[in-house]
């Protein structure tokens, strides 16, 4: 209800989309996330020779659903909630992206996270075009029966205007959006078609009992471990920005431990990084020596700050955390956190893209004149997508994967390793025969498919950068992969010439 819904083929839908007042915007005046995005894009579109249509059409985001529910209020009487969905890319579908809840979101943040997910999609392959949802609601001060009558309302919405569904649109989780709210999701859509057998396909990131899949939720912060893994792998690379390779005891600060953060700090702790600086939204806190990760969020959980965390110092306020010594910082939390003003004081030498745009371009651009690496958001954060397309091709078949070869695999390793101690006389320890003969999981398989797709990734984005050596960083190079492989799809339906 109440909806405004602006269908494009080339024209500017944010002009005629009220902005409210943006986070963004309030920072500092380094540019919206959304001019922050068409400023790469651009400048990664210089170094290719596309038509300038087939590059408009490439950018611009294709349809924004912007609309207005009422829902009841606890204590009496009704709340206008105001919500979108952009979709950015029709180049392939369903389009795909996650649904941020906060209460700063509006509809062009909406659209460069929908667009960021267009490109996102390209460079690691997964077969999808770009969108993005949002809620204008702040989670942490919404109860759970407000928060699932809002999320239940808001997929109705959808339903009515043709904006989800498992071969249209398949939202997943974002910033302040999780598993449970992924299950409403489905659940809700489930009711409106239960006659379509694919009805589960309609959202990824749903808890595993109600069609979701294994190793999802720490799918990003996963993907975050083997993109800064397979960088520090790159000799040449990390040298040039006075690093050494390798990221066993590289000092790491997080900012954001949420579900992006806390699975990469758990995993680059594991990797064998250290962990000298944690933030979150109250407050940070600093030791040199290393913070162990379980412990501090132990602490948090129990006191509701993760300031006073005995062991470490208090930082003055969440954001001098990103200007603390370190190897590598990862923001893992929100757009615009490293703007022309603290850029100038970053002292990290690599700075991780967790979070959706977490540098401005401005910033950006000084970071590369003082020679830090960035890896980015586009590559970086890509993990989450690339396991929500393995859980919406588990729901399209309808069976997990790993379930019909596991025991075949199982038999087979089992008869080699027979094989094995025949010809050599020798008996394998049980340990080390259990190894060999263990068929696949569902979960190694989805690791496993992860680990490929952003090493394959990473691969494919250096060899863009190396094969042009006036492509200045590794975000370009990112951009000038996604751009080609999308222009390819048009050209290939006959769009473009
Ligand atoms: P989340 O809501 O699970 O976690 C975000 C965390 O950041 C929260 O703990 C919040 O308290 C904290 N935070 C907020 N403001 C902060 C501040 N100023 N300083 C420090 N901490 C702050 O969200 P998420 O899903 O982890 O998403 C984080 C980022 O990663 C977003 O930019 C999102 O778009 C991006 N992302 C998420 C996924 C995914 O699968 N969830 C995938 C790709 C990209």
């Amino acid at each position: 209800m109440f909806g405004t819904l602006e269908s494009s083929a080339g024209r500017d839908i944010v002009s005629t989309i009220p902005s409210h007042g943006s986070r963004a915007r309030e920072i500092v005046n380094s540019g919206s996330l959304l001019e922050n995005v068409n400023r790469s894009f651009d400048a990664a579109a210089a170094f290719g020779d596309h038509p300038p249509g087939l590059l408009e059409q490439i950018k611009t985001c294709n349809s924004v659903y912007r609309f207005h529910f009422p829902v009841r209020k606890e204590g009496g009487g009704f709340e206008v909630i105001e919500a979108w969905r952009a979709e950015h890319s029709h180049h392939k579908l369903p389009v795909k992206g996650g649904i941020r809840f906060s209460p700063n979101v509006d509809a062009e943040e909406v659209q460069a996270l929908a667009a960021l997910m267009t490109y996102k999609c390209a460079i690691v392959d997964v077969p999808f075009g770009g969108a993005k949802g949002a809620i204008r609601i702040d989670p942490r001060k919404t109860n759970v029966e407000q928060l699932e009558r809002i999320t239940r309302r808001y997929a109705a919405e959808l339903i009515k205007k043709n904006f989800i569904g498992p071969a249209i649109d398949v939202p997943a989780p974002d910033y302040g959006s999780g598993p449970r709210e992924m299950a409403w999701i489905a659940d809700t859509y489930v009711q409106f078609h239960p006659d379509e057998i694919d009805a589960i396909g309609c959202v990824t990131g749903k808890p595993v009992s109600q069609g979701g899949i294994r190793g999802r939720n720490e799918a990003t912060g996963r993907g975050v471990l083997y993109g800064v893994r397979e960088a520090f792998a790159d000799a040449d690379l990390v040298r040039k920005h006075g690093l050494t390779p390798g990221l066993a005891g590289k000092r790491v600060v997080v900012q954001g431990l949420g579900n992006v953060g806390h699975h990469a700090a758990r995993f680059l702790e594991e990797a064998g990084a250290v962990l000298v600086g944690l933030a979150e939204y109250e407050g940070a806190i600093a030791n040199p020596k290393g913070l162990d990760l379980g412990s501090v969020v132990r602490h948090r959980n129990e006191t509701g700050r993760i300031t006073g965390y005995p062991g470490a110092a208090d930082l003055p306020s969440s954001a001098a955390a990103l200007e603390l010594d370190c190897d590598v910082l990862v923001p893992a939390a929100l757009e615009n956190v490293i703007t022309p003003e603290n850029a100038g004081r970053i002292r990290a030498r690599c700075v991780a893209e967790a979070a959706n745009g977490p540098t401005t371009a401005d910033a950006d651009e000084i970071l590369r004149a003082r020679g830090v690496l960035v890896i980015p958001d586009i590559y970086l954060n890509a993990g989450g997508v690339t396991v929500s397309y393995f859980e919406w091709l588990k729901n399209l078949s309808h069976v997990r994967f790993g379930r019909m070869g596991k025991r075949f695999e199982e038999v087979s390793a089992k008869g080699m390793v027979h094989a094995i101690e025949l010809t050599t006389g020798k008996e394998l320890s049980e340990a080390d025969r259990g190894r060999l003969i263990r068929g696949p999981e569902e979960e190694d398989l989805v690791n496993s498919g992860l680990e490929e797709t952003m090493a394959t990734a990473f691969r494919q984005i250096r060899g863009v950068h190396a094969a042009n050596p006036k492509i200045p960083d590794l975000r370009t190079a990112a951009f000038v992969s996604a751009i080609e492989k999308i222009a390819v799809s048009y050209m290939e339906l006959g769009i473009f010439p």
